[in-house]
């Protein structure tokens, strides 16, 4: 009665035949004698033709559609005479003999084209306007088909798909909690989890030896731009594995995604040991897809009287090829102040141009002749053309810093292509990190992630400076400088697992009280295990060349966290705050917070 065919399918093979369509209007057009509409669906555009001579009343109906209306058409298929080559269906139309409305549809605030007009919010808020575009329907259908494809191949690989609670106890991640008030125990909370981690490390005590699933992770986190306070993890645990098994799965696991999604064949991914990672590129997660390697410079350009360089921890630079000529003295200063803003907070930036006819300007001229700028040159390679960027100070600042401009140049000069990706394991992160302000270690990962084997020794009984070198049975997956996974091999021994907990300031109460079930377990018989989880929004978006993870979600949510579509959060009824025993004290209104 709807349809017998979808608006992507017919082609001059269904020339004469008559056919029934159902969807949207995309647009009319009106040429006097003829009136053409586009009608849309999930499947793509057909053109619907109306002839005023045929049928005037038809045709008039016809000019009456307005953007969005749903309706049906039944007509003939016949051959187009000017084709449109841009469309599959761009060959054919439909000569409309009958057309019904199922419903008229109010003019919609943005365009349902491929570039909107609409901005973020209004988009969200009409979401299901927005779910018709094919920038939004084809992620999210290529999300569904990720799902599919991740599922295939784990089950191939004998992994069993598990739920997990969602109401649960904390689990620290590092971020805040959601919390969930329990009716039927007044004053207590439930937590949603910020990942299933404790879960499937008890799954693994169960015997349940390859564990996955595609999951829901909440976190309370200030709002960063893209990110979600809900998000979606491939998470997966595996028993009997070594760091080699863990990676191995894994990288296979990418390369069947990319291969049965994008029929790319990724090759074999190069690992690298976190320290090179930040020495190379400042960072922990480097977008190999350009090199643009740091140097130091700390041999060649410290003790010739400049202080900025003499009293640094670290002199480090880049080379960018081929912008001497084009970067202007101006461009120059523009560049130190971007570098300067709060968000990257450089003191300065020193350059180096080695110009094409051969001559060099430099901001540190006044300090180093031509011949030790050209030594500095020969570190990178340099060729006449190229310049060289040049950040000093404290390491670990001086490296983010750096790191930071490298991306940029990378932008600019068009390093990051699109359709090329460069997938690295980034491996032995450290186990603890030291909060200088708090004075407490922080689990780099997670609490539960397991010294390397050959370190476990000195985590037992080492000093303080000690644990800050440990290395850990950690690892991150990225693709062009995002993180797209992270798991580590866990710990299964409740001694090591106690002195973690206690190495990051909990007591042995408290350790115990949230724990306990965990402590617990290892004391059964817990099996050598480890793990990680996929970013799965994040991994749609990186596979689809794109920054945003929201265009894979369905129903994201705003910078602020808000739904803006059903408007969320939401005050409750005060019955429902009476039946949870809550009280909102001073948060009376949103207005006066
Ligand atoms: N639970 C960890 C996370 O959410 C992943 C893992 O260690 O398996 O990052």
């Amino acid at each position: 009665m709807y349809r017998s065919h979808n608006c992507g399918e017919l082609r001059m093979d269904h020339v004469g035949q008559e056919v029934t369509l159902s969807g949207w209007v995309q647009i009319g057009r009106d040429l006097g004698g003829m009136t053409f509409v586009d009608l849309r669906d999930r499947y793509g555009i057909t053109q619907l033709a109306f002839n005023l001579d045929d049928n005037a009343d038809l045709c008039m109906q016809a000019r009456k559609l307005g953007r969005e209306f749903v309706i049906t058409a039944v007509g003939k298929v016949r051959e187009r005479s000017s084709k449109n080559p841009d469309r599959p269906t761009g060959n054919i139309e439909i000569e409309v003999t009958e057309l019904k409305v199922l419903n008229a549809a109010k003019t919609p605030p943005f365009t349902i084209t491929e570039e909107t007009d609409g901005g973020d919010d209004l988009r969200m808020k009409y979401r299901y306007l927005d779910i018709r575009r094919n920038a939004v329907k084809d992620n999210i259908i290529f999300r569904s088909k990720l799902g599919l494809e991740t599922r295939k191949y784990l089950t191939s690989q004998d992994f069993v798909e598990i739920e997990t609670p969602f109401l649960i106890k904390s689990t620290p991640e590092g971020a805040r909690d959601f919390v969930v008030p329990s009716r039927l125990n007044p004053g207590q909370f439930y937590a949603l989890p910020q990942s299933p981690q404790t879960f499937k490390q008890i799954l693994m005590v169960g015997g349940m030896d390859k564990y996955f699933q595609i999951v829901k992770c909440f976190r309370d986190e200030d709002l960063r731009a893209d990110r979600q306070p809900e998000f979606t993890q491939i998470d997966c645990e595996m028993s009997f594995v070594t760091i080699e098994d863990i990676l191995n799965t894994f990288e296979g696991l990418t390369k069947h995604l990319f291969k049965y999604t994008l029929d790319i064949d990724l090759g074999d991914f190069p690992r690298m040991e976190y320290d090179e990672a930040l020495k190379r590129y400042g960072s922990d997660k480097p977008d190999l897809r350009f090199d643009m390697e740091f140097v130091e410079l700390n041999d060649v350009a410290q003790n010739a009287g400049f202080s900025v360089f003499d009293d640094a921890e670290l002199v480090v630079g880049i080379c960018a090829e081929g912008i001497a000529d084009s970067y202007s003295n101006k461009d120059m200063k523009k560049l130190t102040e971007w570098m300067q803003r709060p968000q990257i907070g450089a003191k300065g930036l020193v350059y180096v141009k080695f110009q094409a006819d051969g001559s060099i300007k430099s901001t540190v001229g006044k300090f180093f002749d031509d011949d030790q700028l050209r030594a500095w040159g020969a570190k990178f390679d340099a060729k006449p053309g190229d310049v060289l960027f040049i950040v000093s100070g404290e390491a670990e600042k001086s490296r983010k810093q750096l790191s930071e401009l490298r991306l940029e140049m990378g932008r600019r000069l068009g390093l990051m292509k699109k359709g090329d990706f460069k997938p690295l394991w980034v491996i032995d992160f450290p186990l603890l990190e030291w909060d200088e302000e708090s004075e407490r270690f922080h689990a780099m990962h997670h609490p539960f992630t397991s010294p390397k084997q050959e370190e476990i020794e000195k985590m037992l009984n080492g000093d303080h400076e000690t644990m800050k070198s440990l290395k850990a049975d950690a690892y991150d997956l990225v693709i062009n400088g995002a993180e797209i996974g992270g798991g580590s091999i866990r710990i299964h021994d409740r001694e090591l697992q106690s002195k973690n907990f206690d190495l990051l300031g909990f007591t042995k109460e408290e350790a115990e009280e949230q724990f306990g079930f965990l402590l617990g377990a290892f004391e059964y018989g817990a099996p050598p295990h480890g793990g990680l989880a996929f970013g799965f929004d994040r991994l749609c978006a990186v596979m689809n060349g794109q920054s945003s993870i929201r265009d894979f979600i369905a129903f994201p949510k705003n910078n602020q966290g808000r739904d803006m579509m059903i408007d969320a959060p939401s005050p409750v009824d005060q019955t429902q705050l009476n039946e949870l025993k809550l009280e909102l004290g001073e948060i009376e209104t949103k207005e006066e917070a």
